[in-house]
C-alpha cells in the first residue's frame, strides 16, 4: 500500500530538489503545472502534471488525473501542449520514494476522472533498481510507464523525451502496422533506444543492434529470436522472408542515429520543433533548400545540407544505389557519395533536397556527372551506356528516400542529352 499524501507544493519542491544542478528555471511550486528548464541533456522545457500515487486494485496503483480545465466544469480536458514544453504526467509514490512518468503523447486528452495506473511491483523494482520500466495497454497502441528513484530522476525524464522522439521517427521509417500489436511497438521503441544509449556507437550497427536486442530480451525476460521477429518479418511482412533480416531494420537504425546526432547541440531546439509535427522526409527537405536565397547563413546552411547528406548514406549504409557496392575506410566506417540529380550552380539550379539526391560509389558518380547512366523516371530502371550489366535492373531506393521524378527526366534530356 503506498503511503501519505503530499501537498503540490510538497510534490513539486521534492522533484526540484532531486533535480538538483539540472535545474536552471522552475516555477512556483504549488502552482499547476510546475514548467522547468533544464540543462543540456535533459529536456530543455518540461511541463508537469504531478499526482500522488495510490493504491487502485490488487497489486495495482494509479494517479487520478485531474487537470486545470477539468475543474472549470469540462468533462474532457487536454493539458497544456503549448510553447514547445515536453508535458509529462507524473506521480511520486512516498512509500517506495520514486517516481512515474507516464507517456501524455499518447492521448488527446483525459476524462475528468481518468486513472492512469502502474503495477506495485514496478514501483518496488524502481525503489531497488533506481530505474524500472513497464509496459501497459493504454492511449493509442500501449505505452511504457517509467519509475526511478531521485538519483535516476534525469535518466528518467531523459527516456521519457527520447521515448517520444523515437516514436515519430519510427512512424515515418516503419510500415503503418508497426504498433498495432502494443507489445511489438514498446519492444521496438525499447530496442532503438537501447541501440541508441547503451551501445557503442565504434561497433558496427549489426553487432550493436545484436547487444540492443539481447539487452531488452534479457529485460523482458524472452528469447532474443522473440525480439528477432518484432523487429524482423513479423514487422515487413513479405512473403518467404522469415526470421531477422538485416537490410530492413538495420538502416532504419543508422537513420534514426543520423537524424538523432544531427539534433544534438545548438541546431537543436530548431530540429525539435520540426520533428514534433513533421515526416523524416520533410524534416530533411526541411534541411535542404529550394532557393539559395532562403538561406540564413551560409554556414548555417551548409551545416543543415551535410546532415541531410549523412543522413541519406546512413540510410543506406553507403552502399550504391546502382551496383549495391559499398567501400570501406581504413576505420571501418563506410563511403560513398552523394550525387544531386539535377546539379546545383547555373544553369541547372536543382534544388538542395533528399528528392534530388542519390547515393552512390565514386565510379557511378562519375558516370552520373558524365551522363552514362539513364533512368526510366517511372519505373527507376537503368540504361547503362558502356556497362551492360547494369542496364535493365532498378535503382535501388529504400525507406523514406523518395526521388522526384522530374529531377530523373532532367537528368535524361539536359545531362544525358535524351529524349
Ligand atoms: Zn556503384
Amino acid at each position: 500500500m503506498p503511503g501519505k499524501e503530499l501537498s503540490k507544493q510538497q510534490l513539486h519542491k521534492l522533484l526540484i530538489e532531486s533535480l538538483d544542478d539540472a535545474v536552471k528555471k522552475h516555477s512556483k511550486p504549488g502552482q499547476v503545472p510546475l514548467e522547468l528548464q533544464l540543462t543540456s541533456p535533459l529536456p530543455s522545457k518540461l511541463r508537469l502534471y504531478l499526482y500522488n500515487v495510490s493504491s487502485f486494485r490488487e497489486g495495482d496503483c494509479k494517479i487520478n488525473v485531474r487537470l486545470p480545465d477539468h475543474r472549470e466544469g469540462n468533462k474532457y480536458a487536454p493539458p497544456d501542449r503549448g510553447e514547445d514544453f515536453l508535458v509529462v504526467l507524473g506521480g511520486y509514490d512516498e512509500k517506495y520514494d520514486v517516481f512515474a512518468f507516464w507517456d501524455d503523447t499518447l492521448y488527446d486528452e483525459y476524462r475528468e476522472v481518468q486513472l492512469l495506473t502502474l503495477k506495485e511491483t514496478t514501483l518496488k523494482r524502481g525503489s531497488v533498481e533506481g530505474i524500472a520500466t513497464q509496459f501497459r495497454d493504454g492511449g493509442k497502441g500501449g505505452e511504457t510507464v517509467i519509475v526511478a528513484d531521485n538519483s535516476h530522476l534525469s535518466e528518467a525524464l531523459r527516456m521519457r523525451e527520447r521515448l517520444v522522439q523515437i516514436r515519430e521517427l519510427l512512424n515515418d521509417f516503419l510500415p503503418p502496422e508497426w504498433r498495432d500489436n502494443s507489445k511489438q511497438g514498446q519492444i521496438i521503441e525499447h530496442v532503438v533506444y537501447a541501440f541508441l544509449e547503451k551501445t557503442d556507437p565504434d561497433q558496427p550497427t549489426h553487432e550493436r543492434r545484436e547487444s540492443a536486442q539481447e539487452f531488452i530480451a534479457a529485460e523482458q525476460a524472452v528469447e532474443i529470436q522473440a525480439i528477432q521477429e518484432m523487429t524482423g518479418s513479423q514487422l515487413w511482412k513479405e512473403p518467404g522472408k522469415e526470421g531477422y533480416h538485416r537490410e530492413y531494420f538495420d538502416p532504419v537504425l543508422n537513420a534514426i542515429e543520423s537524424v538523432w546526432k544531427s539534433a544534438g547541440d545548438q541546431l537543436k531546439p530548431t530540429l525539435d520543433d520540426i520533428l514534433a509535427e513533421t515526416t523524416v522526409p520533410e524534416l530533411l527537405d526541411n534541411l535542404g533548400t529550394d532557393s539559395p536565397e532562403r538561406r540564413t547563413t551560409v554556414q548555417d546552411q551548409i551545416q543543415r545540407n551535410q546532415q541531410l547528406v549523412d543522413a541519406l548514406k546512413a540510410l543506406y549504409d553507403h552502399q550504391c544505389q546502382v551496383c549495391n557496392r559499398r567501400l570501406q575506410q581504413r576505420n571501418g566506417d563506410g563511403y560513398s557519395e552523394v550525387h544531386h540529380v539535377r546539379p546545383l550552380g547555373d544553369p541547372h539550379t536543382g534544388p538542395d533536397k533528399q528528392s534530388n539526391m542519390l547515393v552512390l560509389c565514386p565510379n557511378h558518380h562519375a558516370d552520373f556527372d558524365n551522363g552514362m547512366i539513364i533512368i526510366e523516371p517511372s519505373t527507376h530502371e537503368i540504361t547503362h551506356l558502356y556497362d551492360e550489366r547494369y542496364t535493365g535492373k532498378q535503382l535501388e531506393t529504400t525507406g523514406w528516400h523518395e526521388l522526384d521524378n522530374e529531377h530523373l527526366e532532367y537528368h535524361n534530356t539536359e545531362i544525358c542529352g535524351f529524349g
